[in-house]
């Protein structure tokens, strides 16, 4: 019988995710699909309970149900617990509906394949929305040594620093005014829509005050090529792509749905021809 897994959004219209997960369903001969369903703020309750009624085997929930899901769900893993936001649900075998967040996974899985190692680092988080959230708390799991908050808003940025110095990391928060000048460190993390819809907007940043062997990672997941990494590669700086994090983030979603780890040189390609056009 053909299993089901679906986004949640409002919107969803344009979302890449949909086309990787279903190449990578053929490619593999597994008979699943991949739905992108439009679900109002509203109606949540009621999709998450037809996802039970239908026995779907997964969910990718994106703006704005990564927040309010968190209630409608019989358990959340560590880290969406402590983010406060799922992206990705999957049904155990007895049917409960199991939240976790691989938004900052993604990245971590990207730098390990990178050979970067995030235990012992210290990190500069730029921005304090839902995916520096996700970035720094996986950050703190995977053992950074400091990290670096930098926002403009200062609630939102006193409250991820809060949440971190709560699990016992070394932490300080910086705010956002003009042009920053990132303090020393190994990771410098982009977590802002800054650049995004092709604009050519760059995070106000000076690049050329990093040690030559710092790690540029930009989570625009619309181009392996944003002006923020163009510029780092300018500098001769090491990189990791939105597009990257985004295979790999969905890559923890599939095998979490089908127990298979996918090729992910098929859902790279999938995702570069999608935003490609
Ligand atoms: P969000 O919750 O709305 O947070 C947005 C953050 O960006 C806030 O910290 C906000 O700062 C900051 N910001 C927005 N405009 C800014 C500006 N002009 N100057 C300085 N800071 C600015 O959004 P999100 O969910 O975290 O998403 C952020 C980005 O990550 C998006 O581009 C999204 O596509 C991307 N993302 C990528 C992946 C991936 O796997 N590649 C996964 C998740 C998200 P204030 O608090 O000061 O407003």
């Amino acid at each position: 019988m053909t299993g089901y897994v679906a986004l949640y959004g409002d919107p969803v219209a344009g979302n890449p995710t949909s086309r990787m997960h279903n190449d990578v369903f053929a490619s593999l001969g597994i008979d699943m699909r991949y739905l992108d369903l439009r679900v109002a703020a509203d109606d949540l309750s009621d999709a998450i309970g037809a996802a039970r009624t239908l026995g779907f085997v997964g969910l990718n929930l994106t703006i704005p149900h990564k927040v309010a899901v968190t209630t409608l769900l019989d358990a959340c893993d560590q880290s969406a617990g402590l983010i406060g936001a799922v992206n990705t649900v999957r049904r155990e075998a007895n049917g409960r509906l199991v939240g976790s967040n691989t938004d900052g996974q993604g990245c971590m899985a990207a730098l390990r394949a990178a050979g970067i190692d995030p235990a012992g680092s210290v990190a500069v988080v730029l921005g304090a929305g839902g995916a520096a959230r996700a970035v720094a708390v996986e950050l703190v799991l995977a053992g950074a040594d400091r990290l670096i908050v930098v926002n403009r808003d200062g609630a939102r940025r006193d409250a991820l620093v809060e949440l971190l110095t709560r699990m016992g990391a070394s932490v300080v928060g910086l705010p956002w005014v003009g042009e920053i000048e990132p303090p020393a460190c190994d990771l410098i993390v982009h977590c802002t829509p800054i650049g995004m819809r092709g604009r050519s907007s760059m995070p106000p940043v000076r690049l050329a005050a990093l040690a030559p062997g710092a790690v540029v990672c930009d989570l625009n997941p619309e181009t392996r090529s944003t002006p923020f990494l163009r510029a780092a590669r300018g500098l001769g700086l090491r990189t990791i792509d939105g597009l990257e994090t985004l295979a790999r983030q969905g890559a923890l979603g599939f095998e979490s749905w089908t127990g298979v780890r996918p090729p992910l040189d098929l859902m790279m390609r999938s995702l570069t021809s999608e935003v490609s056009g």
